[in-house]
Parts: C-alpha cells; structure tokens; sequence
C-alpha cells in the first residue's frame, strides 16, 4: 500500500503526462480512430500498464486506490488510455494472475504489465451479451488439445492485441459450469478479426469481431481447470468495472474543468455565463455528483484493497459513475452553447464517449438487477 504522499505523486506525473504530452494530440488521433504508437511507448516507459499486477510477475504492485486514482487522472484528457492501463489488471490480466499457471504468467501477464504486449478479452457474443452463459462458442476436446468454434464481438485491443482471453462452451446444456477460459494467440489459424469502424465513441480503440473457426489449440492455452471460465469471466469484469468507474469519473472531471473555464471566459452582453445562478446550480451538481462517484470509486478500490470480492460496490460504481458521466457530459455541452458540438471544445467527443459508459462492462440495466439480487438474495 503507497502513502498518501507517493499515491499524490504518481497521480502528479500522470496528470502531467496527460496534459502536456496526451491533451494537444487526442483529437487527432479520436478522428483517425487510432492509438498512436509512439504515445503507448511513452507510457510503456513511465510504467503505466504495470498497474495492480504483482511486481514480481512484472507489475507496478499498486493498491487499486492509487490504480484508481492514476487512472481518473489520465481519463480526465483521454479515458481511451485508460483502458489500456487498466487491461493487464484488469479485463485481460487478472484471469492470468488468478488462475494462470507460471508459464502463461511468464509468457503473457508479465510482457503485457511491461507494456512490451497488449491483450483483449473475448466475453461478448453476437446473441448473448448481457447473458454470458448462453455463450455459442464451444470447444470439444481433441486428444490432449482443444477445438473452437464460434465468434465473439465487439472486442477490443484487437489491431493491437498478441493474444484474446477467451470463453467458450463444452455443452451449453450446462450454462456457466461448462464454459471454459482459453489464451488464445492472435496469430492462431482459425482466429480471424473484423473491426467495426465509425463508432459513436471510444474511437480510438479498435473494437470488433473475432471469429473462431477450427481453432486447434494445445492444453498450455486452457486457463485455470475445465469448467472455470465463468468464474474467470466474472472476476475479470468485476476488476474491469472499477476501471470503467475510474474513467468515467476522470471524463466527468475534465469535463467539469473545461466548464469552470468557459464560463467565467464566455461573456454575453457584457456578463460572464458563470455569473448567471443557474450555470452555478449547474456546476454545483456536477461537483456533487462527480465526488460523490469517485467515492463509490475508492470504496470498490479498498473492498479490492483488503482482498474480498467487490461485486456490489463495483456495480454500484459502475453503474453510477457512468450515469454521471452522462449526464455531466450533458450538460458541459449545454454551458458550451453552440461551441459544445464545435471540435474546437472537446466536451462535444466528451459527450459520445459517456454515453458508452453506460453500455459496457455490463449495461447500468444489468447493473441495477445486480444491485437489487444483492439486497433481494445476499450471498451468505
Ligand atoms: C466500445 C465497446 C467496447 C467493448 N469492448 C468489449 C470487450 O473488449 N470485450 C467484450 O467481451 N465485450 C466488449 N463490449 C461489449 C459490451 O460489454 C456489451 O455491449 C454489453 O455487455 C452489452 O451487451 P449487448 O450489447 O449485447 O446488449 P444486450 O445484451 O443485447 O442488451 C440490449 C439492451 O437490453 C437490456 N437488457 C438485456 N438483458 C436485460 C435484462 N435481463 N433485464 C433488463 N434489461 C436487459 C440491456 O441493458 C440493453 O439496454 C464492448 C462494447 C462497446 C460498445
């Protein structure tokens, strides 16, 4: 656990990065829907993906607090950044930590904590999304190996990616006790990738299909045991959902940032907007709300902190975090007047990437049904 001191520190450098070195570029490369290279090495060299992953294992060995916390910070310029520091501790990495074995800890966790990899996850079907365990895609045994077959979708990291974590089926009879996890190299034949272009937002991050076609692989690609994958799947998006709260609240912030300016710079008639009441009562709900989402943030974060699962607080973090990213976003177009939807402001991709948040790591629908099982049927 960093103290208070090094945790301000860490989120100082970030900070700075993101505002010197992200913030002149991000609508350049929001436009061409592409990360650029040079800009992952420059982080890759801060250390940046290195995260909550072991520091043996070639980590950061951070507490998910200061994780957290360094991830508002780069998502208050570019969230889409943000995914990326959160992968290997997240949606891609924490099954290879929880359940991989030294060799697939050696061979994909510790190069992508380095940054040297990237990696994606493969949950999403075509026709299951929100019901995981009607997954289509299964794999049958083939001597000491296995087969696949089916196709994922809207996948992420797949221009980039060295290998898909993915889930697949034995017998869909079984719902979630027959879905196993499979490292798959992207490289594989069989696995092939179709990326969707002109996406409403997260547009510099290549999301698309993966395709699984006879894709023969050797028993080093299973991970965990048979029959593991659904607790795999979920355990990866529980940590993946802190990340999405992180970045939705570090959206919101920039967003409450560039209002604050705007307002007091954007003088009608000879008063300033901020001077108006209702653009105070404005900003004054989006302070509250942005504080009180990055606490639900730190509360998931030191439920993880002290080691126990945190299905709830992740839910409710998620879920509400990105519910205020929307709505702020909102409104910051509103204080922005015409100027809002000019690609001169960037409240305008703002808002297309907020309404996103809503929809990922599980819809907020999904979220609120998850909350509420939690009070309904508590897990004893
Ligand atoms: C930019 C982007 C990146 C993504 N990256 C990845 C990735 O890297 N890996 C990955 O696996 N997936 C990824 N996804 C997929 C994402 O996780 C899914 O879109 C999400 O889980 C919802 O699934 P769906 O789109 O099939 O919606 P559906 O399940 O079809 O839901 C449609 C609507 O019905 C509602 N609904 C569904 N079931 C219920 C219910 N039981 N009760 C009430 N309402 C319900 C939903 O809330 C939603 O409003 C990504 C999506 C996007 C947009």
């Amino acid at each position: 656990m960093l103290s208070a001191t090094e945790t301000a520190d860490l989120v100082a450098m970030v900070t700075s990065f993101a505002q010197d070195v992200v913030a002149p570029r991000v609508a350049e490369y929001d436009a061409a829907e592409h990360l650029p290279k040079d800009l992952l090495e420059q982080m890759r060299d801060l250390g940046l993906f290195g995260g909550t992953v072991p520091e043996d294992l070639g980590g950061a060995g951070l507490d998910h607090v200061t994780y957290a916390a360094i991830i508002e910070a780069m998502s208050t310029v570019d969230h889409c950044l943000g995914v990326l520091m959160s992968m290997p501790s997240a949606l891609v990495g924490s099954g290879l930590l929880a359940y991989g074995t030294p060799e697939q800890q050696k061979t994909w966790l510790a190069p992508l904590a380095a940054g040297e990899i990237f990696g994606a996850a493969g949950v999403t079907e075509p026709q299951s999304g929100s019901n995981v365990a009607a997954m289509e895609t299964t794999y049958r045994r083939d001597g000491e190996g296995f087969v696949i077959n089916g196709a994922k979708t809207w996948i992420t990291n797949i221009d980039i990616a060295s290998f898909v974590i993915t889930f697949a089926t034995s017998d869909r009879s079984l719902g979630r006790k027959g879905v196993s996890a499979f490292v798959i190299p992207i490289d594989t034949p069989g696995l092939t990738t179709a990326p969707f272009k002109n996406k409403l937002g997260f547009r510099p991050l290549c999301s698309g299909e993966v395709s699984l076609n006879e894709v023969r692989l050797g028993p080093e690609a299973l991970l965990g045991t048979e029959g593991d994958g659904y607790r795999i799947a979920m355990g990866a998006v529980e940590r993946g959902r802190l990340s999405v709260a992180s970045r939705a609240v570090g959206l919101a912030q920039g967003c409450l940032d560039d209002c604050v300016r705007y307002a007091q710079e954007r003088v009608i008639g000879g008063t300033a907007i901020a001077d108006h009441q209702m653009t105070q009562a404005k900003l004054a709900q989006m302070a509250v709300e942005i504080h009180a989402a990055r606490l639900l943030v730190r509360d998931c974060a030191r439920a993880m902190d002290g080691g126990s699962r945190a299905r709830t607080e992740a839910s409710m973090a998620k879920m509400y975090a990105a519910d205020v990213a929307q709505r702020v976003a909102t409104e910051a177009v509103q204080i922005h007047g015409a100027y809002g939807v000019s690609p001169e402001f960037r409240v305008g991709r703002a808002y297309r990437d907020a309404k996103v948040f809503q929809l990922v790591e599980g819809t907020n629908e999904i979220h609120r049904l998850l909350i509420a099982r939690s009070l309904l049927h508590p897990r004893r």
